[in-house]
């Protein structure tokens, strides 16, 4: 029989699975908190079990291909599968200063994980890096969790220390919504990696049908909308889902959502030159987001080897944002995290493979 991946179940499942069933809470509490990397670690469960474990599950389901670390700390990372196929999450580490209780000044990191949730993309968005690649598979829930047990691990982040998880790595996640969903109850199992959905971002480029299923089953995650554009013309050019589901689509369904009322819907806007960059558009977008309790992302476009875009200026992107925060938008501007690593998604992969290219060749 093929071993099977572990953190594919749910506490819940494995209970099911594994008899006496409380052995499950064990086990969960082996790999999320104490980070072990092998069923014999497990020392308290009886060696029989371990050995049985050990004949039946794969316990890590990734192997570490690449790692680049940028001058701010950020560090992207390329996993292999086990079929072979590769995916890409980064770290984006947060330095903070608070104020304490005692009036201390007090520096600490908040630390932020983005994910991928399938190898390549359907969507096929002219932008991107990922979508040249076409799809390739979906990722299980475990494969996705992975991700981030991988990276608290080789960070040695403790397991309490919070972390908050963004779906923005390489897929459509809400084109994978049942292992995606799968895995946002997986993070946030008390005796798992305890990441509540409240710390979790999706991501979607907006397929409008998803995006309803996704609100009804009420897991309270927080919504990115990809939008990019605010008219259908351009929207779909760059996007072609947009054919499919328009913007007006995505506005009633993000109006539907059901949203924790101290949390705002997020709007990214990647800006690109001469595109979508004018105040015109700025205009259109605060019209769009009337009724919405919306916080709005620009984020300067990454370019790539071959990509038919430019990155906007400076000045335009701070312009774009104060025209929004003048009309009562809340904005903005990502800080281009890891821009000397190979920042957007896909991007390290892409070297990669061409890396290993030049050495076959
Ligand atoms: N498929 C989902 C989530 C993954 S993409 C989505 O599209 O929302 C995550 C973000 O990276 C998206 O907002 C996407 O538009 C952005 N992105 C893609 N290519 C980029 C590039 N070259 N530079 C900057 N951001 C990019
Ligand atoms: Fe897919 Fe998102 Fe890239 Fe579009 S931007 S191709 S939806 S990963």
């Amino acid at each position: 029989m093929e071993k099977v991946n572990i953190l594919d179940f749910s506490k819940e499942e494995l209970a099911k699975k594994i008899k006496p069933s409380f052995r499950a809470k064990q086990i969960y509490q082996w790999i999320y908190h104490k980070y072990i990397n092998s069923f014999e670690e497990m020392k308290n469960l009886p060696k029989d079990m371990r050995e049985n474990l050990e004949k039946n599950y794969i316990l890590n389901p990734l192997k570490f291909v690449k790692v680049e670390v940028s001058s701010d700390e950020s560090k992207k990372y390329l996993f292999a599968l086990h079929d072979g196929y590769t995916v890409e999450a980064v770290l984006l580490p947060m330095k903070k200063e608070e104020i304490d209780e005692k009036g201390k000044l007090v520096h600490h990191t908040k630390y932020t994980i983005c994910i991928s949730s399938q190898v390549g993309c359907k969507i096929g968005c002219s932008f991107c890096l990922t979508a040249k690649e076409g799809f390739k598979r979906n990722l299980t829930p475990g494969e996705i969790t992975a991700q981030v047990l991988e990276i608290k691990k080789d960070n040695n982040i403790a397991q309490e220390r919070r972390v908050n998880i963004v779906y923005m790595g390489m897929g459509e996640p809400l084109d994978n919504l049942d292992n995606v969903a799968k895995a946002v109850k997986i993070f946030a199992d008390l005796d798992g990696l305890c990441i509540s959905p409240r710390r979790q971002t999706i991501s979607t480029s907006g397929l409008s049908n998803q995006i309803a299923k996704l609100g009804k089953m009420d897991l309270g995650i927080l919504l990115a909308i990809s939008l990019h554009a605010v008219d259908d013309e351009l929207r779909q050019k760059l996007m072609p889902i947009n054919k499919a589901y328009n913007i007006e689509s995505i506005i009633n369904a993000v109006k539907a959502f059901p949203i924790d009322t101290r949390k705002r819907v997020m709007f990214e806007y990647l800006v690109m030159q001469n595109v979508n960059d004018d105040i015109k558009s700025a205009k259109k977008l605060v019209k769009l987001l009337h009724g919405i309790k919306s916080k709005v992302n620009l984020i300067y476009f990454n370019p790539h080897i071959g990509s038919e875009f430019q990155r906007p200026s400076r000045n335009s992107v701070v312009a774009f944002q104060q025209y929004l925060v003048d009309h009562g938008v809340l904005c903005t501007i990502r800080q281009s995290k890891g821009l000397d690593i190979s920042a957007a998604c896909g991007q390290l992969k892409e070297k990669t493979d061409k890396e290993l290219q030049n050495d076959n060749s």
